[in-house]
């Protein structure tokens, strides 16, 4: 696989805020608000954990808003300035 580190600083400032990128808040340190969480699969949930930074965090979080967008919870606009 190739390394990418397109839009890992929006990733890290997305996990760091405390808005989701749906724009509801959310704790600091959690990828998305509970709503948003809830739409993910459970396998996809639990590979966004922060330990997972640079060992798949940024796949899983991108692949996350490619569905938060697909579920319409999150614009294209909004999941591109969370680092999709
Ligand atoms: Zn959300």
């Amino acid at each position: 696989m190739v390394p990418t580190t397109h839009g890992t600083e929006k990733i890290a400032a997305s996990l760091a805020s405390n808005t989701c990128a749906c724009g509801a808040g959310k704790p600091p340190g959690r990828s998305f608000c509970r709503m948003c969480s809830y739409d993910l699969h459970p396998r996809l949930r639990g590979q966004l954990t922060k330990r997972n930074m640079g060992e798949g965090y940024e796949e899983a979080h991108r692949a996350a808003l490619a569905k938060l967008v697909e579920l319409k919870r999150v614009t294209p606009d909004e999941a591109a300035r969370s680092g999709l």
